[in-house]
């Protein structure tokens, strides 16, 4: 007969299974970063600050002037399955914020000490607090003043899941990841001004970029200056589809995949259809081995790109593959070719 007997079954406590969903969405310091900041540029902000303390192990704070959130609503934000980005299939289907699995802040609050503090009115007394600690307390909403928008401070990340937090690399590792986020988000959008603290100390201040110029500034600060002597501007529409940025030219590429960033409607994507378009760009006039760098902007239809594909949403679909590798390879390749070689020196790094 059987060895094993059976259990009851029963449903998890919502804050332990939380935990067990924060798996997916936390993974480290610099998950916590790209939620926070997704949050903030959903919320319409023209500014956004982090500050990070001890690689981010210790605190996180994302302050933005965005759109805030009411009292009544300040729990709700907590709650998991909770958000204010859709409410019905069709408009997941045209989903144009980052968010919208009303996950992020239920799964962070419960393997951290979370503090968010907002304000949705002009009134710059007119804030209110709400804290949560791991699992045991229920939010608790005080007055607290704040100017329109919100911070979210997110203290002793996984303090109450040791297995998590021993995960946790050295401070300089997990500060390593947390700038990498910091990167892709504040290039993700040139119109936010951005800035970036660790340990009380200023890394990066990016005013908001509305022409090229002040943007390959931003490029220049975020990549190095070098990013953009070996590198083509390019602009390139077709249909409903626009692919704009800088490629790195053949001769300057890198013995590592570490410089390339691809967006789809502002989103950062991992995507192996795009990859192989650019790698078939490239195939030609790049050593075997070598990896071209680049900042790419694809913009299209939502209604033709899934994003609802994976938790983190690093991954797309589009639903007319076909025709967008086909749009990505014959942009670049064009571009490519028309570059004249040796006209901005031959460096490789
Ligand atoms: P999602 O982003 O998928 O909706 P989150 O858990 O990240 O889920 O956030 C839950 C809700 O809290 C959001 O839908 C939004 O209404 C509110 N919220 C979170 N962060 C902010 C912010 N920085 N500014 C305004 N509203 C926010
Ligand atoms: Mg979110």
């Amino acid at each position: 007969g059987a060895t094993v007997e059976a259990r009851r079954i029963r449903v998890l406590d919502p804050r332990l299974a939380n935990q067990i969903a924060a798996g997916e969405v936390v993974e480290r310091p610099a998950s916590v970063v790209k939620e926070l900041v997704e949050n903030a540029i959903d919320a319409g902000s023209r500014r956004i600050e982090v500050d990070i303390e001890a690689g981010g192990a210790r605190l996180i704070r994302v302050r933005d002037d965005g759109s805030g959130i009411g009292e009544a609503d300040l729990p709700l934000a907590l709650s998991r399955h909770a958000t204010s980005k859709i409410v019905s299939l069709e408009e997941l289907e045209g989903v144009a914020s980052l968010g919208f699995r009303g996950e992020a802040l239920a799964s962070i609050c419960s393997v951290s000490r979370l503090e968010l503090v907002a304000n949705a009115a002009e009134d710059p007394q007119g804030g209110w607090r709400v804290v949560v600690e791991g699992r045991q307390m229920e939010p608790r909403v005080t007055p607290a003043p704040h100017p329109r928008g919100t911070s979210v401070t997110v203290r002793d990340l996984f303090f109450n899941t040791p297995a998590r937090r021993k995960f946790l690399r050295t401070e300089k590792t997990e500060y390593g990841h947390v700038e990498e986020a910091f990167r892709r988000l504040a290039l993700s959008r040139f119109d936010i001004t951005w800035v970036l603290r660790h340990n009380q100390k200023i890394v990066h201040q990016l005013p908001a970029s509305i022409d090229t110029m002040a943007r390959e500034r931003r490029i220049g600060a975020l990549l190095g200056k070098g990013f953009l002597e070996h590198a083509l501007h390019l602009d390139l529409g077709a249909g409903s589809l626009r692919l704009w940025g800088w490629v790195g030219l053949p001769t300057h590429s890198r013995a590592q995949a570490d410089q390339q960033y691809f967006f789809v409607n502002g989103r950062v994507v991992r995507d192996r259809l795009v990859a192989h378009a650019i790698r078939q760009a490239y195939r030609d006039v790049l050593f075997h081995g070598r990896h071209p760098v680049f900042v790419l902007y694809l913009e299209v239809d939502p209604l033709i790109v899934d994003v609802n594909v994976h938790p983190t949403k690093h991954e797309v679909r589009f639903r007319d593959g076909r025709m967008v590798h086909d749009f990505l390879f014959s942009s670049l390749h064009r571009a490519l070719a028309e570059a004249r070689p040796g006209e901005q020196g031959d460096h490789a790094v």
